[in-house]
């Protein structure tokens, strides 16, 4: 899955990484889907160590385009392991109050304390996204928050938390059939704003500014993974195979217990 890292300051052509690519798995959609119910099953316990061992923090960002797959790939990554412990943080629309503080301020609430795995569904990122795209703050104001962004990124790292950020990729014409699947059916219009149709004509501006934050944000502490999204299978699949590889990484142990339990018998 090393193909999907992107190294530090890579130049990123998003036009040149294959949304459709599914090379890393040759067994299909079928195995693949076995697949992902045996890694399911991995991160359930590593998640449970995670919880036991009261250590690490486990930090998952998630970004991608209206009907990128953010929603599928919790629900799909994420089946099975406990709530307690876990939690996804959504970030929409500043609120007012949000607006009147620094733009991490409601991030930084966010961020998984020891022993948690927090899933950010939309980021701080949108600060440097969907604020540039529509210009709602100035060039100057947005430029600087890239080393913002690596900064605090690299202060969360320092201080225990594992950070894992994938981009969903997907093409323009997935996300007209996405949407096109959303209108068509009545229980999915609560998904479908016509403000997406708005959002949908800003697509090489949006494909810009994920290239930019691609570029400019993947650091050793904290890496961008660009996942190729149009078969939903093979995203969650990549997904969930990089954040098992990593938890695994962390060589985690159950913690011993502090009383000396040899001998106890229980009556
Ligand atoms: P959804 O994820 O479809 O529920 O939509 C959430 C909306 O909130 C998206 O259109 C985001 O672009 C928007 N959003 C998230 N963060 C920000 C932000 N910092 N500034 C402006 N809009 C944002
Ligand atoms: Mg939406």
């Amino acid at each position: 899955m090393k193909k999907y890292l992107v190294q530090p300051d890579m130049k990123v052509k998003l036009s040149e990484w294959d949304p459709n690519d599914t090379s890393e798995f040759k067994g299909g959609k079928e195995q693949g889907q076995a697949e992902i119910e045996k890694l399911n099953h991995r991160l359930e316990e590593l998640q449970e160590l995670l919880f036991a061992e009261h250590r690490h923090k486990v930090l998952i960002v998630l970004q991608a385009m209206d009907t990128g797959g953010k929603d599928g790939a919790i629900r799909h990554v994420f089946e099975g392991v406990n709530p307690q412990g876990t939690r996804v943080a959504n970030f929409k629309a500043p609120t007012a109050e949000e607006l009147d503080h620094d733009y991490l301020w409601r991030v930084h609430r966010q961020v998984p304390a020891k022993g948690e795995l927090v899933i950010f569904n939309r980021s701080h990122y949108e600060d440097v996204l969907v604020v540039r795209v529509h210009n709602l703050v100035p060039r100057e104001v947005w430029e600087t928050r890239f080393d913002q962004i690596n900064e605090f990124e690299e202060m969360l790292a320092e201080t225990g938390t594992t950070i894992l950020k994938f981009y969903l990729h997907i093409d323009k014409d997935e996300q007209k059939e996405r949407l096109q699947a959303r209108l068509d059916d009545p229980n999915k219009h609560w998904k479908f704003r016509l403000g997406d149709l708005e959002e949908r004509k800003l697509w090489s501006e949006y494909m810009q500014a994920y290239e930019d934050v691609l570029k400019k944000t993947s650091t050793d502490a904290a890496p961008w993974f660009i996942v190729p999204a149009n078969h939903k299978w093979y995203r969650d699949l990549v997904i969930s195979t990089i954040l098992v590889n990593t938890l695994e990484g962390l060589k985690m142990k159950y913690p011993e217990s502090a009383e000396n339990l040899a001998g106890v018998v229980i009556e």
